[in-house]
């Protein structure tokens, strides 16, 4: 339902991604939703970490005050409105990869989950959601994993244009990886995707309301696009992986 992503300088950005998702995720309240979760993570952590919990925002927040999540330079936020599976502390997402490298949030219904489920089920995955998104983020640690035993090293980037290629039905897919910690990826079919261009920091939302109190300088994403940031750098490319230079850019103009 409600995307918010934020990537910024390794040095500097301690508390900030968790508080730019918050914040993010509570300008995206008025879109409706029923569960809220957040991850993050940062170089040498070995995984990513995740907060989730069904039910109003607050819900998450207080356990953010009770537990307090260790500082990063990336995270994602998300508001669920549940369509596969119900209203859980299990189904919020983000969800994870089968190794708890990758986070990864969406909006939209996968069409075609049942299939790549029992396809990931029969080599052995375990699901433990009732949802299609885990479905991707099962996927996403299975294809990441071949992309580093292919070229030697991670690519979240490219693994996710692949995972986005596997994939029918309507999304906004947003991913964190703790062995690449410095960039927060995205990609989207039939489902919004807006960057948000900061200095020394980017934004990735559903809409410019996830990142407006930061920056009013946002770039749209097409059809079929994916993106990746960091604290210093934007890439749009198609799923195939050309890269995208005529992507939309705009000011917001209200507050
Ligand atoms: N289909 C996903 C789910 O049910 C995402 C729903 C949404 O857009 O919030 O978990």
């Amino acid at each position: 339902c409600g995307i918010v992503g934020y990537a910024g300088n390794v040095t500097t950005a301690c508390g900030k991604p968790l508080e730019v998702c918050l914040q993010g995720l509570r300008r995206l309240e008025y879109r409706g939703y029923d569960s809220a979760g957040v991850a993050l993570t940062a170089p040498g952590m070995g995984s990513v970490a995740v907060r989730k919990k069904a039910g109003r925002l607050a819900n998450l927040e207080t356990d953010l005050e009770r537990r307090p999540m260790p500082d990063a330079t990336v995270a994602i936020g998300h508001t669920r409105w549940a369509t596969n599976g119900e209203p859980s502390d299990v189904n919020a997402h983000p969800h994870t990869s089968a190794d708890g490298h990758i986070a990864l949030i969406h909006n939209g219904i996968i069409e075609n989950a049942n299939e790549l489920r029992f396809n990931l089920q029969t080599e052995g995955y375990a699901f433990v959601s009732g949802t299609d998104t885990e479905v991707a983020a099962k996927l996403l640690g299975k294809v990441a994993a071949t992309v580093i035993e292919e070229t030697g090293k991670a690519d979240l980037f490219e693994s996710l244009r692949r995972v986005a290629r596997m994939l029918s039905g309507a999304f906004t897919l947003l991913a964190v990886d703790d062995r690449q910690p410095d960039i927060v990826v995205g990609a989207r079919h039939d489902s919004p995707l807006v960057v948000g261009l900061g200095e020394g920091e980017n934004f990735l939302g559903s809409d410019v309301a996830a990142f407006v109190a930061y920056t009013k300088h946002a770039m749209e994403l097409g059809q079929d696009q994916a993106v990746c940031i960091s604290a210093d750098s934007v890439t749009v490319t198609d799923f195939e992986g050309n890269v995208v230079t005529d992507s939309k850019r705009f000011t917001v103009d209200w507050d």
